[in-house]
């Protein structure tokens, strides 16, 4: 398993945030690791970073810039591990929604489908909700609502404002 972490930097002209794009982290190993291992020096950092900043010399005067985790971009696989929470084909899966999802019969083998029910959409998560699940999680040390644990990442993010 490999998981790579890169950084842009939001103030340059889009044509450059690709261009240089920062690696804030790369883990690789033979299998899925403990995130908050790799995950939680990244967000201490980062918050020393927002409530501090970081002071730097711009022509001969001290500039003091500080840093906004403003959104987290990763692939269906990678969001779980961050979030320390099911993955898209488990129970309560859907980082968006607590739709439990069901189990549906697909090709030879079976998927985990979040269709709409006739009683409407399932509930929106937001980031107070997702703190709590991962509370009552840690304390009956099983799954709330598709939340393991508290990950490094609900103490950054706010759900209302950027999901993973
Ligand atoms: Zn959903």
């Amino acid at each position: 398993m490999q998981i790579h972490l890169g950084s842009l930097i939001n103030e340059l002209q889009l044509r450059l945030r690709h261009v240089h794009t920062m690696l804030a982290g790369s883990l690789v190993g033979p299998s899925e690791p403990p995130m908050d291992s790799f995950s939680k020096p990244i967000v201490e950092r980062r918050e020393r970073l927002h409530d501090h900043g970081a002071t730097w010399i711009n022509c001969g005067r001290d500039v003091t810039t500080k840093v906004y985790m403003g959104l987290v971009s990763c692939d269906s696989v990678g969001r779980p591990l961050l979030q320390n929470m099911k993955q898209f084909n488990g129970e309560y899966g859907c980082g968006f929604c607590r739709h439990s999802g069901c189990i549906v019969a697909k090709g030879q083998g079976y998927s985990r489908s979040y269709a709409q029910s006739v009683a409407g959409l399932p509930e929106e998560r937001n980031h107070a909700q997702m703190l709590q699940h991962a509370e009552t999680a840690l304390h009956s040390g099983s799954v709330e609502f598709g939340i393991r644990v508290l990950a490094s990442y609900h103490l950054c993010l706010n759900f209302s404002d950027g999901h993973l």
